[in-house]
C-alpha cells in the first residue's frame, strides 16, 4: 500500500468524505483517516437539516444551492440511499410581533429568489398537523430537505471507495513535520506518510492541528445539545423551527422589523443557555428535538440544563409531544467563524495544504466543499468563486465568543 497517496484527508465527516468522492473521481489516489468512526463528529450529530431558506444571499446561499440543486440526483450518482426527504420547512410564531418580522422575512427572501410562502396559523396547521393552536403563522420554504447525516457520510465515503479511496477509521492523524512551505511528512496510525497534499477536514479539531502547520484558524466552539424521542407517531415530514431559533441567525437579525426580545423566552433566562427551538422526525419515527446551545469551549457532553431546555422547550411549542418516550440525548461541537463562512483553500503560508473546515452549516454546505476542494486540487473551473471562503480572508475575527449563523 503506498504511504504517499497524492491527497491525504485528514477528518471523516460530511466535509471529508465529500472531498474523498470528488477527488478520486477525478482520478486522485486519496486517502482518509478518521480518528474514530465516520461521522462520529459533528455531522453524525446533527438534525439532518439541509436548511436552505436562512442562508444569506451571496456566498453562503451559493454554497448551498450548489449543494441543492443535484440533491435528488444524489442518492443515484452515489449509489446510496441516505434518507433523503425534501419536504420542505417551516418557521412558526407565536406572536403578532414575531409575525411582522416574518412577513418581512418572507418578502426578502422572495425578493432573494429563494421560493417561500407566508402562511396563516389554519394553513400551517393544515400542512404540519402537530403545529398547536397557538401557532398563528409560518413560513414554508419548499427546498430545504433533511437527511440522515450518518448516512449522508457512509454514502460519499462508499462512492469514494468505488473511485479508488481509501478509508480508514479508527486511524488518526498524529503530527504534521513541515519544511518552510512543504509538508515533509505526517505521522499517523498507518505510520509516517508522505502526502502530496493535505486537506484538513477536521471540523472542530482543525485549530489544533493547524497549530502544527503554525496556523491560527479563527474557528471556535459552540456546544449543540439535542434530545431524541424514541419512534411514534404522528409522522412530522416537515423540518421545523420555532419562534426562540430566529434570534439566532443573521438573516432575521437584519431586517428592519427585528428586536430580539419578543424571541427571547423565560426559560433560556433561567437555564443560561439559547434554544435553537427545533423539530424534525428521523426515518425511524423518533422525533429530533433540540437545540440548547451554548459556549464552554471544545465539550462534546450534555448537561442537565441542555436536556431541561430542549424538554421543557419542545413540550411547551409542540404539546402534541406530550407522551413521547425519552431515548437519548448527546452534545456535539459546531465549529464556527466570526462570518459563519467555512474556511476553504490554500494558507498563503503553505504550497500543498488545503484548509476545508469551520462549518455552521454542513450538511447543505459540506458536498459543494467537496467539489471546491477537488477544483482546487486537481484545476479546472472551480463549482463557485472560492475567493469569499479563502482562510486569510480580511475580517475574520480571532478572539470571537458568541456565533450568530
Ligand atoms: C448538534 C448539532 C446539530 C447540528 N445541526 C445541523 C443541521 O441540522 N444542519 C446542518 O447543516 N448543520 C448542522 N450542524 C452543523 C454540522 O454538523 C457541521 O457543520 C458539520 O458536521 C461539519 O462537518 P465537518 O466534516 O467539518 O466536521 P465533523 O463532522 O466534526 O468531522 C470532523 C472529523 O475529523 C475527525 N478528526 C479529528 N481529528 C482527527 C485526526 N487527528 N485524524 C483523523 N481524524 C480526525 C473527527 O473524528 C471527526 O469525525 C449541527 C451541529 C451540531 C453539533
Amino acid at each position: 500500500m503506498s504511504l504517499s497517496p497524492d491527497v491525504l484527508i485528514i477528518g471523516g465527516g460530511i466535509v471529508g468524505a465529500a472531498s474523498a468522492y470528488h477527488l478520486a473521481r477525478r482520478g486522485a489516489d486519496v486517502l482518509l483517516l478518521e480518528a474514530d468512526q465516520l461521522a462520529s463528529g459533528a455531522t453524525g450529530r446533527n438534525l439532518g437539516y439541509i436548511w436552505v431558506h436562512t442562508r444569506r444571499k451571496g456566498p453562503e446561499l451559493d454554497l448551498v444551492m450548489a449543494t441543492r440543486t443535484g440533491l435528488e440526483n444524489l442518492p443515484d450518482e452515489l449509489g446510496v440511499d441516505f434518507g433523503l426527504r425534501c419536504k420542505g420547512g417551516v418557521t412558526y410564531v407565536t406572536s403578532e410581533a414575531q409575525a411582522e418580522v416574518l412577513r418581512e422575512f418572507v418578502v426578502r427572501r422572495t425578493a432573494d429568489g429563494v421560493p417561500m410562502q407566508l402562511l396563516d396559523g389554519d394553513e400551517a396547521r393544515a400542512l404540519v398537523p402537530i403545529l398547536p393552536e397557538t401557532v398563528i403563522a409560518a413560513s414554508y420554504c419548499p427546498l430545504d430537505a433533511q437527511v440522515d447525516p450518518r448516512r449522508f457520510v457512509r454514502a460519499f465515503a462508499l462512492a469514494a471507495q468505488r473511485h479508488g479511496a481509501r478509508i480508514h477509521e479508527g486511524t488518526a492523524a498524529r503530527a504534521i513535520e513541515t519544511d518552510g512551505r512543504r509538508v515533509t511528512r505526517v505521522q499517523s496510525d498507518l505510520g509516517p506518510l508522505t502526502p502530496g497534499q493535505v486537506v484538513l477536514a477536521a471540523g472542530a479539531w482543525s485549530p489544533a492541528i493547524g497549530r502544527q502547520l503554525g496556523l491560527e484558524l479563527p474557528i471556535h466552539p459552540m456546544r449543540l445539545q439535542v434530545v431524541q424521542t424514541e419512534p411514534m407517531a404522528p409522522r412530522l415530514e416537515h423540518l421545523l423551527y420555532g419562534p426562540a431559533a430566529i434570534k439566532q441567525y443573521a438573516i432575521f437579525q437584519g431586517l428592519d422589523s427585528f428586536s430580539p426580545e419578543p424571541f427571547e423566552t423565560d426559560i433560556e433566562r433561567r437555564l443560561g443557555l439559547a434554544l435553537l427551538e427545533s423539530a424534525c422526525q428521523a426515518a425511524d419515527g423518533s422525533y429530533l428535538l433540540g437545540i440548547a446551545m451554548d459556549y464552554p469551549g471544545f465539550d462534546w457532553k450534555p448537561d442537565l440544563a441542555g436536556i431541561a431546555l430542549v424538554t421543557e422547550g419542545m413540550l411547551g411549542a409542540l404539546p402534541a409531544l406530550r407522551g413521547a418516550r425519552f431515548a437519548r440525548a448527546w452534545a456535539g461541537v459546531l465549529p464556527f467563524t466570526s462570518d459563519a463562512l467555512p474556511l476553504i483553500g490554500r494558507p498563503e503560508a503553505h504550497d500543498d495544504v488545503i484548509v476545508a473546515a469551520g462549518h455552521v452549516f454542513g450538511n447543505g454546505a459540506g458536498p459543494t466543499t467537496g467539489r471546491l476542494v477537488a477544483d482546487l486540487i486537481c484545476g479546472g473551473e472551480p463549482v463557485l468563486d472560492p475567493t469569499p471562503f479563502r482562510p486569510d480572508r480580511p475580517g475574520l475575527e480571532h478572539d470571537f465568543e458568541r456565533s450568530t449563523w
